[in-house]
């Protein structure tokens, strides 16, 4: 079958690299792509938020199945109209992701089929927001209702800091994201991620991770999009993800069905574990980048088989082949990030590394020119390492790292620390 994946990160290079190990795959093209993956698959120029243009390409290229990797296109509508145009596509629908695109909506959802999560209130002007504050004390959590790509929602240690993230929000620093607020319970804990197929009616879970958001080694620093993550996830044991299951993922998934709106792809549920339970922080529609490469470094070819099964809604009868293994992926930043960044540097080094199923460089931002690698982005390049245990993984994931030639990037060195 012919097969399209829609982005150009970490996190579609590595659905590129399981993909292509499937037999079942014959022609693969990835758009837009990126450097890294034009030995696996065939890089398109398409315009991926439009429907319209990616069904254009769809019949001219014979594509059988299309994987939309980030969330964009999903909240603009492609995969509904991929699916009114009879081409199968893997990801929710524009109504289905708003459990991603709106968090009152995921609250409400969660109320309504009694999933376990902060408790909450909503606003849309800033005076009863001071108050409701005032009432509820601090530590407090703000969050601008729409997505604001991970700076919408303030951690707030006390009642002024609160005070100053609702002005912000209602003082426009979001956009529209921001024109309505979520206040929550702050909930402590330790995060981790639970990755879950839904085909609208029946869920396979297929492995769980925890990332690693600040910029800095001992998680210091500015807020990023990850800068590394493990898998699986040890403090999320199967008696947590069995929980997780019957009281948060498979009551969602149904009163989405119940609401006619249906959650067909890859759930992504956020969640604080505290005492040996799991309470959900959010929900993602979208594999995590950079989650999906220990993923898929884990999952490898049957990854197609399980994706197919999701996008035809056959989940009830599959089932995912389990390795007894660990990856850890280090993602390698441009020198600025999360800030201003250079972009341009050249990266050396690469060519000479041998790549397996164990050992992955998978390519986030990067461009050729004039026959050589540089760097083009933020996140440029995440070194992956598969093993028997986490520390052979984070071993393998660390030598890749070390053995890239490039000074105009960094990344940490303690990926992986809490499991370790
Ligand atoms: P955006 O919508 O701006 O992209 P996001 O989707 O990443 O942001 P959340 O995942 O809801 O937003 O929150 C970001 C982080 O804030 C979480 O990963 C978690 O660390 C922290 N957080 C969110 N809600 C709570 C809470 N109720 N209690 C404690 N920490 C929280």
């Amino acid at each position: 079958m012919n097969i399209l994946i829609l982005g150009s990160g970490g996190r579609e290079h590595a659905l590129a690299w399981a993909i292509r190990q499937n037999p079942k795959c014959d022609r693969l093209f990835v758009a837009p792509g990126n450097a890294g993956m034009a030995p696996l698959a065939e890089l398109a120029d398409l315009d991926i938020l439009s429907g319209s243009a990616v069904i254009a390409f769809c019949e001219e290229n014979a594509i059988d199945l299309v994987v939309v990797g980030p969330e964009a296109p999903l909240a603009a509508g492609v995969a509904d109209d991929l699916r009114a145009a009879g081409i199968l596509a893997f990801g929710p629908s524009k109504a289905a992701a708003m459990l991603e695109a709106s968090k009152s909506f995921t609250k409400e959802v969660c109320d309504a089929c009694g999933a376990p999560t902060a408790a909450w209130a909503r606003f849309d002007a800033a005076e009863p927001a001071r108050a409701y504050i005032a009432e509820k004390g601090a530590p407090i959590v703000i969050k601008a209702d729409g997505l604001a790509a991970g700076k919408g929602v303030t951690v707030a240690m006390s009642e002024s800091e609160a005070i100053a993230a609702i002005d912000d929000a209602f003082g426009g620093a979001f956009g529209a994201a921001g024109a309505e607020v979520v206040i929550e319970e702050f909930m402590a804990g330790e995060e981790a991620s639970f990755f879950i197929l839904c085909d609208g009616v029946d869920c396979l879970p297929i492995g769980t991770a925890q990332d690693h958001k600040r910029v800095g080694d001992g998680d210091t620093g500015p807020n990023t999009g990850g800068m590394g993550a493990y898998s699986p996830a040890p403090v999320l044991t199967q008696a947590i993800q069995d929980e997780v299951m019957a009281q948060i993922v498979r009551p969602t998934v149904a009163e989405m069905a119940r609401r006619g709106t249906p959650f067909q792809g890859i759930l992504y549920a956020g969640l604080m574990i505290e005492n040996g339970h799991a309470r959900l922080v959010e929900y993602n529609v979208r594999f995590g980048d950079p989650e999906c490469q220990v993923l898929m470094l884990r999952l490898g070819a049957q990854a197609l088989d399980l994706i197919l099964a999701c996008a035809e809604g056959r989940l009830a009868e599959t089932d995912v082949t389990w390795a007894d293994d660990h990856a850890l992926t280090v993602v390698l930043a441009a020198n600025g990030y999360p800030g201003a960044y250079e972009k341009g540097t050249p990266i050396n080094g690469l060519a000479d590394l041998s790549e397996d199923s164990s050992h992955m460089v998978f390519h986030a931002g990067t461009a050729l020119q004039d026959g050589k690698l540089v760097a083009t982005g933020g996140r440029v390049l995440a070194a992956t390492g598969r093993g028997n245990t986490l520390a052979e993984a984070h071993e393998r994931a660390y030598a890749l790292a070390d053995a890239i030639d490039w000074p105009g990037g960094f990344y940490r060195r303690d990926i992986g620390w809490r499991a370790l």
